[in-house]
């Protein structure tokens, strides 16, 4: 049997400190997958450069120059950390077999990437590397990031605990992922949507050598919302139920006011009014804004506008040659273009 190609995909934003060390380590690990048989020689490292404005891409593409497996894809601009993965997988798609996809820092043990292939050779088509803990995380970011699971589970969107974008994909997987046309993409959500034989590898997550996390407070909290609003509908049932508990209690005490009115007891009611107007408006504030989400997500989804814009693929060169590359710029004859309309 011919061993199957693995493309391991890495999004890089901003990376220069750690790529050397990542790269070095990667391609290592790759050829101790080949001689055991458990990948072929085909087999590739695809960094996508997602718009950085340090000298990620010049390393990337330097690389790419002394190493056969090191192949680079450069995003037009930066897309963000899903996009950018996404870019990685469509690319890397028609000619791997298997992909997996790890970030750039050396946070995840890519080790396992070892017993990734093992599962896919055992036939399971998704493989989810899963954090045993996280010690090495802050504090907070791990707190956050639980909090951020539980409340996923609690919506109802259906993600594996602790487990991140560290996964491996069959050819096959990403083929049908493509067809989940979407804008707001949220992989950890949609990758369990895709059914077909799955398992789990678990490891320790390490501290990121070098360079900063790329994700803020800021960019966590958008990130879960993200999640939560392309995936799920209870927040506007939420909304639904505190309307439907509102009403009644508003019934009840309505009953109560006619109750007071009848027996001479009506208070001038300043309070209550002024506390009423209060809490519904700003009910109803959060409602709109909620619902507001959901129509911004059906804004953008209508727009159908593309999810990211490769500038350069050094994959699939002579499939998307850019003009850069190419010694005189591409010559298009209008003329004929229109003659044949
Ligand atoms: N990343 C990216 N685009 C972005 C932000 C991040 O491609 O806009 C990449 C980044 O280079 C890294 C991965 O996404 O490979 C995860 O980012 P990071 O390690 O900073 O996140 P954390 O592990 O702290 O959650
Ligand atoms: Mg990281």
């Amino acid at each position: 049997m011919n061993e199957p190609v693995l493309t391991i995909v890495v999004p890089c934003y901003n990376e220069e400190e750690v790529l050397p060390e990542t790269m070095k380590q990667l391609l290592n690990l790759l050829e101790q997958l080949i001689a055991e048989k458990l990948v072929s020689r085909q087999s590739k490292l695809l960094f996508v450069d997602d718009g950085s404005k340090d000298q990620t891409w010049q390393l990337i593409y330097k690389a790419s120059l002394q190493h056969e497996a090191v192949k680079g894809v450069k995003l037009s601009r930066n897309v963000g950390h899903q996009n950018a993965l996404l870019a990685g997988l469509f690319a890397a798609k028609s000619v791997s077999d298997c992909i997996v996809s790890i970030d750039a820092d050396l946070q995840d043990d890519i080790s396992i990437i070892r017993e990734f292939m093992q599962k896919f050779h055992e036939g399971y088509e998704i493989v989810y590397g899963v954090r045993k803990k996280r010690e090495t995380d802050t504090f907070f970011k791990r707190h956050t990031a639980q909090g951020f699971y539980k409340l996923m589970k609690a919506m109802g969107v259906n993600v594996v605990y602790n487990h991140a974008d560290y996964r491996l994909m069959s050819r096959r997987a990403v083929e049908e992922l493509e067809r989940f046309e979407e804008v707001n993409l949220f992989l950890r959500g949609i990758v369990p949507l895709l059914g077909f034989r799955s398992a789990v590898v678990y490891y320790d997550r390490k501290e990121r050598p070098a360079g900063k996390t790329k994700y803020p407070l800021k960019k966590m909290l958008a990130f879960a919302l993200d999640g939560i609003t392309s995936l799920s509908i209870t927040p506007i049932r939420f909304i639904s139920l505190i309307g439907f508990i509102s009403f009644f209690v508003s019934l009840i005490f309505g009953l109560y006011f006619i109750f007071l009115k009848f027996t001479g007891h009506t208070q001038t009611g300043w309070t209550s009014l002024i506390m009423s107007i209060w809490l519904l408006g700003g009910l109803q504030l959060i409602a709109f804004g909620l619902i507001g989400e959901y129509i911004g997500k059906i804004y953008k989804e209508t727009k159908r506008r593309p999810r990211y814009i490769v500038d350069m693929d050094l994959l699939n060169l002579p499939l998307r040659a850019t003009s850069r590359d190419a010694e005189e710029p591409i010559h298009v004859d209008v003329k004929r273009l229109s003659q044949s309309n």
